[in-house]
């Protein structure tokens, strides 16, 4: 059982406060969704979570499983079993995904074997309809919006972390390939004792990775929290009914 743990947390970028007495905890055999305007912070908390040097924390505490996090390094934190799938992933000439993939699962695992390593890649690349002669290819370069996705879902696979956030996996997925990543998602969820923090703006990708709890954001933090019928109500009335908290 693992808790990630937000508490009074304060982030600025640039002088601009992004979020502002944020509170969240998450238990690990929780799925929890984000939703909220666009430019809210919603991607600036994953990032923040995962030690992105862009961002200032001015105040508060994030702690997974009891330890405090802040201090700690990205990789460090990786360790530790936290994951971001990006909103938008990045593109690195000269990587290829099985390069990258290796350093980064061996430097996690003690027992590293390459043989393995690579059908478990490979029945990846195959799970999620991917070529896999992608696995050679420079990490993200030349993908198409889609594939990108579908290669974050690769990394979480391999890397195994008990902590999820997917930030808009479902923008740029055909509907074919939004159920597969759905349904792999849901997969791994079920066989580890992980959590997930998920944010998008769609009911489709809530058809596959119900949320226990949804969560609405504005001006900086959490303005409502309810279950998952929260979502018909956002999609029925728009953000800006729940914006001076006393709607249900
Ligand atoms: P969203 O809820 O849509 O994911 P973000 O967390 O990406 O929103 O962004 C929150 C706010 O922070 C936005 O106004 C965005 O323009 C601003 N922001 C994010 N990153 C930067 C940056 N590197 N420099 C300046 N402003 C930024
Ligand atoms: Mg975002």
């Amino acid at each position: 059982m693992h808790t990630l743990k937000i508490e009074h947390l304060d982030v600025s970028i640039n002088d601009k406060k992004i979020l502002k007495d944020f509170n969240l905890t998450i238990n690990s055999g929780e799925i929890h969704a984000i939703m909220g305007p666009n430019g809210i912070g919603k991607s600036t908390l994953t990032k923040v979570i995962m030690g992105s040097s862009d961002y200032k924390v001015e105040k508060g505490k994030i702690t997974y499983d009891n330890k405090d996090i802040l201090s700690l390094k990205t990789d460090e934190r990786a360790r530790m079993g936290l994951f971001l799938a990006m909103q938008s992933p990045s593109e690195i000439e000269g990587v290829s995904n099985a390069d990258f993939l290796k350093t980064a699962v061996s430097s996690k695992e003690d027992n590293f074997k390459l043989l393995p390593f690579i059908k478990e890649l490979e029945a990846n690349y195959n799970n999620l309809n991917m070529d896999k002669q992608m696995i050679h290819r420079s990490l993200n370069v030349g993908y198409s919006g889609g594939e990108k996705k579908k290669n974050e879902i690769i990394q979480l696979k391999m890397l195994k972390p008990s902590f999820i956030m997917l930030d808009e996996i479902d923008s740029g997925l055909d509907v074919d390939s939004l159920k597969l990543v759905g349904e792999q998602i849901m997969d791994y969820y079920k066989k580890n004792d992980s959590a997930i923090l998920l944010i998008t703006h769609y009911q489709r990708l809530l058809d596959y990775i119900k949320p226990d709890y949804v969560h609405i954001i504005s001006e900086g933090t959490v303005i409502k929290s309810g279950d998952s019928t929260l979502v018909q109500l956002i999609e029925e009335k728009g953000y800006d009914y729940f914006k001076d908290g006393t709607n249900e």
